[in-house]
Order: C-alpha cells, then structure tokens, then sequence
C-alpha cells in the first residue's frame, strides 16, 4: 500500500520510523498508523474471502469503508462480499457509491451491470410463474365446465 502526506501529496516511506513528513514537516505518525491498521484489517478481510469465511470477510472490509469512506479498494470488496453473501441491497449500494465518486472504476460498472442481469431475469422468471399459474387455473376453470 502506498501512502502520500495528506497535506503535501508527497509519497510517505513506510520503511523508516516516520514521525513527520520529509516534504512538509507535517506530523504523520498517527496517520501513518491508522492507515496501516486499515491495511491490516483488509487482509484479514481478504484472507477471510480466500477460506470462504463471506460474513468475516465482509465485516472487515465494511469496517474499512466505515475509516476511509474513499477507499475505492475497500468498497469494491466490501460490495463483492455483500453479492456472495447474496445481500444485493448493500452491494448495489457501496457499487453505486462508487460509480457516484469515481464513473471510470470499472469494477463497480460491471458489479452494478450484473445485478441489473440478476433483477431482470429474477422479474422475467416471476413473470413466467405467473403466467403459468394462470394458464393451469384457466385449464382447471375448462375442466370443471
Ligand atoms: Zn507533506
């Protein structure tokens, strides 16, 4: 993960005990350090995704997303896990969220293209029930004639 000084943009090395930025003298250490924990708690979502483990998995990446609200990444994931877990409101929601903040992702477009797929096909198939259910009603109506 690579990190830049919130004041300056100048890219933070993560590899010296940084107190304050090289750039701008800004303090960064507490910076620094929450952004690593946020990075530590999406590996452990991700490694959560990799055993199949959807509910842990999601519960950390949405504890990312709920630290840093930008963290396209986070987000993408957070969402992916919501559609495992077959929870297509909140992935509809953190995709569309992103779409809103960054149009290009092209992760987000294709997660919100697919849930569109899944809803009409999911409204199609209620559809046919439907109209089987009455056609058998109709024969049933013929037979009792
Ligand atoms: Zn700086």
């Amino acid at each position: 993960m690579k990190l830049v000084c919130p004041i300056c943009k100048n890219p933070l090395d993560l590899n010296v005990q940084l107190v304050d930025c090289q750039n701008c003298g800004a303090p960064v250490r507490s910076y620094a350090r929450l952004s690593q924990h946020s990075a530590i708690l999406f590996n452990r979502g991700l490694l959560a995704a990799r055993r199949g483990d959807m509910t842990k998995a999601r519960d950390c990446f949405a504890a990312v997303v709920n630290w840093c609200p930008n963290d396209i990444e986070a987000r993408n994931a957070l969402a992916m896990a919501c559609f495992e877990l077959k929870d297509w409101q909140l992935a509809h929601f953190n995709w569309e969220k992103i779409q809103q903040t960054l149009p290009a992702d092209d992760l987000s477009a294709r997660g919100l293209a697919i849930l569109q797929d899944r809803r009409k096909s999911a409204e199609n198939a209620k559809l046919h029930r439907n109209r089987t259910r009455k056609h058998k009603t109709r024969k049933k109506r013929r037979k009792k004639k």
